[in-house]
């Protein structure tokens, strides 16, 4: 997170590094906007031009359907009244079953055909023939009763029997202006009800319902629609192909037979055409326009549900305000419709794609921008991360170069040194700046491999031992680096006092020309200093000082064993002479004495010859502890050669030689040395003793004449101190 709090600001800067950038997304943007609302508008209008001209269309289209299924109803009937005009099987003569028979087949044909007629009757005037009123015409035929003959196809069901012309004025005018016209009479808003109720309705009682009017709750609806009256006249077979506009004129001269009543639901005849039409969300008002510029409410088809709902359903829509929506003529029979056609809600509220496309548009259109600015972030995000590397590789780099130059350094310095002591003393000044908040030191392992010692350290306070046993650290125990960092104290190495000092540390065992020299130790009170990269530099310091330890003390060995005798310590011939000839020019300088002591072993022959050379050998140690005990530190012991000895001591005057030699004379000979248990003994040396200057100016001519001296003392009995003359 704190990575990505630090890139994501700079990543943001970095985008807007080039002014070219926030001015092209600005630009963009803006044109985005701009972009997604002209489309909107321009889709908008479009797409409501397009909802008019469907609206429109299928205004058309359902007017017309409607205007062509009703008339070709009314049609129908129409032709039934021809046919009964011309058939013989309603002559008055006819008896009531052929007329039965006769009808019922023409029906049944008809209403197969004409699926908007749903209900045909057939009505005769009671007694078999029309009173006066037949001939009476309009306006106020008298009242008259009518037999309702037959009814296809559910005569049963409604139980119809009679009309009563008296009973509704809407029925008595149309059957008389149907009979007096000749011509098809309609009555819109007519219920007709079922017979389920009780009862025997008659036709009468459907009339009193027209409009509304009526007491229509005590009934219910079978459905509401047009009633269409065919009057049928008796006519010769002759007249019956004559010219129809001459009909009124013959009317008078025929017999009235009865009238074909026709039931179309308005209901069924509006469905079927939206049907057929298809309209989509549009809700239909039907008039009939009254001749008095008032418009009746006929039927209402509701586009949500798809039910067609009759006025005496629906109310709302008889006072529709004709502005809202379209509207169509028609001519139904003698009667002039109108058709007002209404956007519904759904179709105002159509879902279109189209809508959709402004948004889609201008989320393309300002992706642009977007994906550019991601684009850009995401470089500058990935450039960030490489600088990082970069800066962190460049560290890493810098701190490895400054790391090898200091341990080239210390490689140079260390090859320079002579003695491990000098060494320890360069040792420290070179580890310092390399570890600066670290104390450290280093250990070296003794000879015998038991003792592990501090030969340097630095920093304050030392958190460890300056001597312990190897077992103490876990380094050396495991042979390999071992690093702690404070988790547990039963894990810290015995020699490191574990306390707030040690928050870490590491010991790393020092190893050279496949041997442990001793341990290289680093510790820090701060956790993380002794991060991985540290260690491998001390683990690099810890080789490099060992192999410079190494190699001091290898010359150590080859120095020793070039200027010391193996068998006792001492220093060898070549080494004295060497050492003579320069303490005898710096006494020259310093005009200074020097003593000079020659030792034989008396009979040493002897010993070997009893006990063995190694007997020999222990003598010869021996008495090297003894020389090398009973002179300073500034003094030279050597081994002459054999079983001889030389001394030399600087600055010592020739009466303390003479003392010195006198007291070594009697060490020895109370010296007791043991072999195998075995006294070997007595022993006693002889000593011949010179001093510079006056027993010669070289140190060749001294050691003759401390030579000569010793072969005096032997000469004169051995166990002596002989001085050169
Ligand atoms: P003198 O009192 O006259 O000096 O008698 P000496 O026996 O000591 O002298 P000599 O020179 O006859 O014998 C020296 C012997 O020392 C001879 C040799 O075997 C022995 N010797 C010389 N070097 C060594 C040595 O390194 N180890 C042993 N064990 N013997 C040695
Ligand atoms: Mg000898
Ligand atoms: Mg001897």
């Amino acid at each position: 997170m704190t990575g990505m709090s630090k890139w994501f600001p700079r990543a943001i800067r970095g985008a807007f590094l080039y002014p070219a950038i926030p001015t092209g997304i600005g630009l963009t943007l803006c044109a985005g906007v701009i972009l997604s609302v002209a489309v909107g508008v321009i889709l908008k209008n479009w797409e409501e031009e397009r909802r008019q001209a469907e609206i429109l269309h299928q205004t058309e289209d359902l007017a017309a359907d409607l205007e062509r299924s009703v008339n070709s109803n009314l049609d129908a009937l129409r032709w039934l009244g021809q046919f009964y005009a011309v058939s013989a099987g309603v002559d008055a003569d006819a008896t009531s079953d052929d007329v039965q028979e006769g009808f019922r087949e023409v029906a049944t044909f008809t209403l197969a055909r004409y699926r908007g007629i749903h209900t045909l009757a057939w009505v005769t005037p009671e007694g078999g023939k029309l009173g006066d009123g037949e001939t009476s015409g309009l306006p106020n035929p008298r009242p008259e009763v009518f037999r309702l003959t037959y009814i296809e196809p559910e005569a049963n069901k409604f139980g119809l029997s009679r009309i009563d012309m008296g009973a509704n004025a809407g029925i008595v005018g149309a059957i008389a202006h149907a009979r007096a016209t000749g011509e098809l009479t309609l009555i819109s808003q007519i219920l007709l009800p079922s017979s389920e109720k009780g009862g025997a309705p008659t036709l009468s009682r459907l009339g009193s319902g027209v409009g509304g009017e009526g007491n229509s709750e005590e009934r219910p609806l079978y459905g509401e629609g047009l009633f269409a009256v065919m009057p049928v006249y008796g006519l010769g077979k002759q007249d019956a192909v004559s010219d129809q506009s001459n009909r009124q004129k013959t009317n008078s001269k025929h017999e009235l037979r009865g009238f074909i009543l026709g039931f179309l639901p308005l209901a069924d005849v509006i469905k079927t055409s939206v049907n057929r039409i298809q309209t989509t969300a549009i809700d239909v008002c039907l008039y009939e326009e009254t001749g008095t510029g008032v418009r009746k409410l006929l039927a209402f088809y509701e586009a949500s549900t798809g039910l067609v709902k009759t006025n005496s359903q629906v109310s709302f829509c008889r006072d529709a305000d004709p502005s809202l929506g379209e509207t169509r003529f028609l001519k139904a029979g003698d009667r002039q419709w109108a058709l007002l056609f209404l956007p519904g809600p759904e179709s105002l509220n159509a879902p279109s794609v189209l809508n959709w496309l402004p948004l889609l548009g201008g989320l393309l259109w300002s992706s642009i921008p977007i994906t550019t600015l991601a684009i850009s972030l995401s470089n500058t995000y990935r450039r960030e991360q490489l600088l990082q590397k970069l800066s962190v590789a460049n560290d890493e780099l810098s701190t490895a170069n400054t790391e090898i130059v200091a341990l080239n350094r210390m490689s140079d310095l260390l090859q320079a040194c002579l003695t491990v002591e000098e060494a320890c003393t360069v040792i420290p000044l070179l580890l310092k700046p390399m570890f600066p908040k670290l104390n450290g030191g280093v250990f070296t392992l003794s000879d015998s491999k038991n003792i592990v010692e501090a030969v340097l350290s630095w920093g304050q306070p030392l958190t460890t031992e300056q001597i312990f046993h190897p077992e103490q650290c876990l380094a050396l125990r495991c042979g390999q680096p071992y690093f702690f960092a404070n988790t547990d104290a039963s894990l810290c190495c015995g020699h490191v006092h574990y306390h707030n000092d040690v928050a870490e540390y590491i010991c790393i065992p020092m190893a050279a020309q496949g041997e442990i020299l001793g341990v290289f130790y680093l510790s820090s009170p701060l956790a993380g200093e002794l991060s991985p990269g540290k260690q491998r530099l001390a683990q690099m310091t810890a080789r490099q000082i060992a192999v410079a330890l190494a190699n001091l003390k290898l010359r150590d060995t080859l120095k020793d064993q070039s200027i010391r005798d193996p068998l006792t310590g001492l220093f060898n011939r070549r080494y004295m002479e060497e050492s003579l000839e320069r303490e005898v020019r710096r006494a020259e300088r310093n005009n200074q004495p020097i003593g000079i002591m020659m030792l034989d072993v008396d009979h040493f022959k002897r010993f070997n010859d009893t006990f063995g050379h190694e007997a020999g050998d222990i003598i010869l140690r021996e008495l090297s502890q003894v020389l090398q005990l009973s002179i300073r530190s500034s003094d030279i012991a050597c081994r002459y050669g054999g079983e001889e000895f030389a001394l030399i001591m600087p600055e010592a005057p020739l009466d303390i030689t003479l003392q010195r030699a006198e007291k070594l004379c009697q060490k020895v000979r109370t010296l007791k040395v043991q072999y195998r248990h075995q006294l070997l003994g007595p022993l006693t040396v002889s000593l011949g003793v010179a001093s510079f200057p006056q027993h010669g100016p070289t140190g060749g001519s001294l050691i003759q004449a401390a030579d000569a001296a010793l072969y005096r003392a032997k000469n004169e009995g051995r166990d002596r101190v002989c001085l050169a003359s």
